[in-house]
């Protein structure tokens, strides 16, 4: 059997960004650009600021990255002492300057800025309501129809907590929002909080940010998460916090845990790195192998394998170094580009795995290109044995909620077994950690967790697909 080829190009921009949010009471721009250098692994193809000048909002905002796009006579010319900033993730198909945050209109209570990260399931049905009631789109994204509700919502009542409360509950699907609305700013995370948002303090001011590593780097301190279902008003005393609703349960994505956020980062209570290690001892102990040496695929296996190797007694080497200065091979639109960057990026280390029976270890699979082209490297630097152990447990259903992971039949696991899987990888066995083993590596329980991607029970309502806790939708 053939190993699954992605030629199928989603259009459909995706939302696996970044965000932040200052009000200082001095100027914020240069410390939102380093926030966003310090989250710019959430996203890589488009970054934005937009700062309230005291008139108006001023914005700059581009393709690139962030040291290119807030850099020149555009960024010099902004100032500001409260302001908001984006990092978008690239996703073939959504690549266009259009789609570049923050969103920034004028309504009839003013400027009004929008960073979001996540994506809406209800997205289609809102957007076609607002174009019957005869709003215009500019972009193709979920942002825009945010912020044309909140629009309509400040003009019926222009106090901005009423309205931001009033656009969520419209929206449906995961969001983590900033607003700069005229001079005050605003931060609002879904009421599931399947994206996370949190609150630090600074030297000059409060923040808002993605990931908690932003407020250590800029010397300041992590104060708290955002609860999923609140907003709140960032000044530069303090913060004013507004329950928008108190869900039941919660619906944390576990893949910022597995894979997308900063291991130094903490995300409602605990470390990625921490996670990620447990995830590895977890691994080891439900999958253990017969092997000589233990090597992560750099750098986002490297703490599972770790863990792995502490709770297998099996020794850890580095078994295969990175260029670093390759693309992200996993959003190149065809499969043998993808297979070519893999081959690029990763070369093995011949003394760490002459002769030996080697445990490759990595945090998630997706298509399988990444493994299957290791497993091929191994070989051929004359490795004896090559297992695949996951940190994650197998993805077999598609995310509506801003992950890139697109339709079922893309997915190596997806109605496979493990020996099967093992196969069309060219490994002597795969093993992934369970559902319960990432449960507990999390210490969390299913019911506050997303693991649709895993289960294919979705928190929300997903046409066509079963919803968590309840029955399937037509
Ligand atoms: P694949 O090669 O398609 O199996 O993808 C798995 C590899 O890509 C793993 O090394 C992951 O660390 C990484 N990965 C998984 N999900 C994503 C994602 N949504 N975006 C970018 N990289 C990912």
């Amino acid at each position: 059997m053939a190993v699954p080829v992605d030629d199928a190009v989603s259009d459909a921009p995706k939302h696996f960004c970044g965000i932040v949010a200052m009000a200082f009471n001095s100027d914020v721009k240069y410390d939102l650009k380093k926030a966003l250098r310090v989250i710019q692994h959430r996203g890589q193809e488009a970054a934005g600021i937009a700062v309230y000048d005291g008139k108006a909002i001023k914005y700059v905002r581009r393709m690139g990255l962030v040291h290119e796009v807030l850099a020149g006579p555009e960024y010099d010319a902004i100032a500001g002492n409260m302001g908001i900033g984006h990092v978008r993730y690239s996703t073939t198909g959504s690549s266009c300057a259009q789609n570049c945050q923050p969103i920034v209109v004028t309504t009839n209570v003013g400027d009004v800025a929008l960073g979001h990260n996540g994506d809406l399931v209800n997205s289609t049905k809102l957007r076609t309501k607002l174009q019957n009631d005869g709003w215009a789109f500019l972009t193709t994204t979920d942002s825009e129809i945010i912020i044309r509700i909140l629009a309509t919502e400040l003009t019926q009542n222009p106090d901005p907590v009423k309205a931001i409360r009033s656009t969520m509950k419209c929206l449906d699907g995961a969001y983590a929002l900033v607003f700069a609305i005229g001079n005050r700013v605003f931060g609002a995370r879904d009421p599931l909080g399947l994206r996370p948002l949190c609150l630090g303090k600074l030297e000059k001011g409060y923040s808002l940010a993605s990931e908690s590593a932003v407020f250590d780097i800029l010397q300041g301190e992590f104060v708290r998460d955002i609860a999923p279902g609140e907003i709140v008003e960032i000044t530069s005393k303090g913060f004013i916090s507004h329950r928008a609703s108190t869900p039941a349960h919660t619906a944390h994505c576990m893949f910022e845990w597995v894979y997308f956020a900063r291991p130094d980062t903490i995300m409602d209570g605990r470390e990625v790195y921490d996670v990620r290690k447990k995830l590895g001892q977890v691994l080891a102990h439900e999958q253990p192998a017969d092997a000589d040496v233990v090597i992560p695929v750099p750098d986002s296996g490297r703490a599972n394998a770790l863990g792995y190797a502490q709770e297998s007694g099996i020794m850890y080497e580095e078994g295969l170094m990175k260029n670093r200065y390759v693309e992200r091979t996993f959003i190149l639109p065809e499969q043998a580009k993808r297979e070519e960057g893999v081959s690029l990026k990763l070369n093995p280390i011949r003394s760490t795995v002459l002769g030996k029976r080697v445990v490759v270890v990595d945090d998630s699979i997706v298509r399988g290109t990444t493994l299957r082209k290791i497993v091929q490297m191994l070989r051929r630097a004359g490795a004896k044995e090559v297992h695949v152990r996951i940190g994650c447990p197998p993805v077999i259903a598609p995310c509506y909620y801003g992950i890139d992971m697109k339709t079922r039949d893309h997915f190596i696991a997806a109605g496979r077994t493990f020996e099967e899987i093992a196969e069309l990888l060219g490994a002597d066995s795969v093993g992934y950690t369970s559902v319960k083993g990432l449960q507990s590596a999390l210490g969390l329980s299913e019911q506050d967790l997303c693991m649709a991607c895993l289960t294919s029970e979705y928190p929300t309502c997903v046409p066509g697909e079963k919803m968590r806790f309840q029955k399937t939708l037509i």
